[in-house]
């Protein structure tokens, strides 16, 4: 295991914030003074998918949720609230699901060996496996099988979002929520846009 210097941490830190205020001066004071993040992301918590640096975003563009192979899970409140907050009080109005092929999660759903705890989570991707049955089975390739199941993971979450109370909710307010499914390439750096690749029409509104 390698030590982690911490130290350098915090040195790297200041040196971000002495350049960013270089830039501009007021920079802090004014993000200090609230968020209008500009969509809602979902992503893995995967270390390798950042989606700050990924997208070269700044900070308040994104409001950002992690966990384990980017689910929704009607029963995690900590999803649920985190869209609420977005989408009732920030008035967000895009959400993108962020997965990446290699994801460990949705392998070791794949997989199906006792994980222990993280196997209930798990299940939610098991449910996409079923789902999608005949799909998968139609590609020999275990390697494109698996890039399938990550793509339709982040599709089927889509579809959970559609199904939120919070979703409907504004649909019947009249809001437009526009729903992004993207893909990150790790072998790439690339993220792929699901709707452009497959097609899909419409939006996935
Ligand atoms: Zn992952």
């Amino acid at each position: 295991m390698c030590n982690i210097d911490f130290e350098q941490y915090f040195a790297n830190n200041r040196h971000w914030a002495e350049t960013v205020l270089a830039g501009n001066m007021d920079y802090f004071l004014e993000i200090k003074e609230g968020q209008q993040p500009k969509a809602l992301l979902l992503g893995c918590s995967d270390s390798r998918v950042s989606p700050a640096t990924v997208l070269v975003t700044g900070l308040g563009d994104l409001f950002i949720h992690r966990n384990i192979a980017n689910v929704v899970s009607h029963s995690d409140l900590n999803f649920l609230s985190v869209m609420q907050y977005a989408v009732e009080s920030l008035k967000v109005r895009d959400i993108i699901v962020y997965g990446h092929y290699g994801c460990g999660g949705v392998r070791a759903a794949y997989e199906n060996k006792s994980n222990g705890l993280i196997d209930n989570w798990l299940a939610n991707i098991k449910d996409v496996m079923r789902h999608h049955k005949s799909e998968l089975l139609d590609i020999e390739n275990e390697d494109e099988r698996l890039e399938k199941l990550v793509e339709l993971n982040v599709l089927e979450q889509i579809e959970n979002i559609k199904q939120t109370s919070i979703y409907k909710d504004a649909m019947d307010h009249g809001l437009k929520i526009r729903l992004h499914a993207w893909v990150f390439d790790i072998s790439t750096g690339l993220v792929l846009d699901l709707k452009k690749k497959y097609n899909i029409q419409p939006a996935l509104t």
